[in-house]
C-alpha cells in the first residue's frame, strides 16, 4: 500500500494550509513539502486530537508526549537532508509521523521510543501504510541502536542536558546529528557533523523547548 492510499479526503484542504504554513516558516524545498502532502498526518494523531492534526503546532499524543510542530520537523529535514542511500536513526518515535517522512527520504529508518504504547501505535500506522524500510524498538535511545550503526543521519526529538556520546560514536563519516541541548525549560538546537574524523558542532536555533530526553545519557526519570 502506498502512503496516501489510506487517506481521508476531508483533510486535503487542511493539509494544503499546513504546507503553506511550512512554506511561510522559510522552508521552500519542494521535495520536503511534497512529502508533507504525501503523508496523511491525521493517521498518526489520536482520535480526540484529530481536529488539531493539521495545525502547525505540537499536538498531544497521549502518555504526556506531543507530536512535534510540523514546521519544526520540516526544519529538521531541511538541515539533515536525508539522501536515498542514508541509514537513519531516530530517537523519540512519538507519533511516527516524522518516521514516515524520513522513510520516504532515506534508505532505512531505525527508530527508538521509550514508551511502548507510542511505539506500538506508530508501528500499526506505519505497517498499515505499507512502509517496509522502518524498524522500531522500544528502549532508551540515548544509547543509540548500535547493531545497525553507523548512521548518516541521527535525529533526536527530545531535549538532553548534553550530547549523548553514544550517538556521536554511531555517526558515520559525513553524518549529521540534530539534537536539542540545554536546560530543562529551554534549549539550543545543535547540528553535529563528522567530517574527516573531526566532530563539528553548531547551534542552528536558540530558545527551543522540547520534551525531555529521559535515559542513561539524558535526564534522569526523576527530573535530575
Ligand atoms: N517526532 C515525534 C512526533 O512528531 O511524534 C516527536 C515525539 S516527542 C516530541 C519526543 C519523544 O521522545 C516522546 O515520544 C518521548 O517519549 C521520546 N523519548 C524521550 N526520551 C527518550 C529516550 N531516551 N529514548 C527514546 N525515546 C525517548
Amino acid at each position: 500500500m502506498e502512503p496516501g492510499s489510506v487517506d481521508d479526503f476531508r483533510y486535503v484542504g487542511a493539509r494544503r494550509r499546513l504546507i503553506e504554513a511550512i512554506r511561510a516558516s522559510g522552508i521552500d524545498d519542494l521535495e520536503i513539502l511534497r512529502h508533507f502532502d504525501q503523508v496523511p498526518r491525521h493517521l498518526f494523531i489520536p482520535e480526540g486530537m484529530l481536529h488539531r492534526a493539521y495545525d502547525d503546532a505540537p499536538v498531544p499524543i497521549g502518555f504526556g508526549q506531543t507530536a512535534s510542530q510540523p514546521s519544526l520537523q520540516a526544519f529538521y529535514l531541511h538541515l539533515l537532508r536525508p539522501n536515498p542511500e542514508d541509514r537513519i536513526l531516530e530517537v523519540g518515535t512519538g507519533s511516527g509521523f516524522l518516521t514516515a517522512l524520513l522513510a520516504l527520504m532515506g534508505d532505512r529508518v531505525y527508530s527508538v521510543e521509550r514508551i511502548r504504547g507510542l511505539s506500538s501505535r506508530a508501528r500499526k500506522v506505519l505497517d498499515a501504510m505499507g512502509f517496509q524500510n522502518v524498524a522500531l524498538m522500544t528502549g532508551d535511545g540515548t544509547i543509540g541502536w548500535r547493531k545497525f550503526a553507523p548512521y548518516q543521519v541521527i535525529t533526536v526529538a527530545a531535549a538532553s542536558p548534553e550530547v549523548p556520546h553514544a550517538l556521536v560514536d554511531q555517526l558515520a563519516e559525513g553524518g549529521r546529528l540534530l539534537i536539542p541541548v540545554g536546560e530543562r525549560e529551554v534549549q539550543d538546537l545543535l547540528l553535529i557533523r563528522r567530517r574527516e574524523g573531526e566532530i563539528l558542532q553548531e547551534s542552528v536555533r536558540e530558545g527551543c523547548t522540547f520534551v525531555p530526553l529521559l535515559g542513561r545519557y539524558g535526564w534522569d526519570e526523576d527530573g535530575g
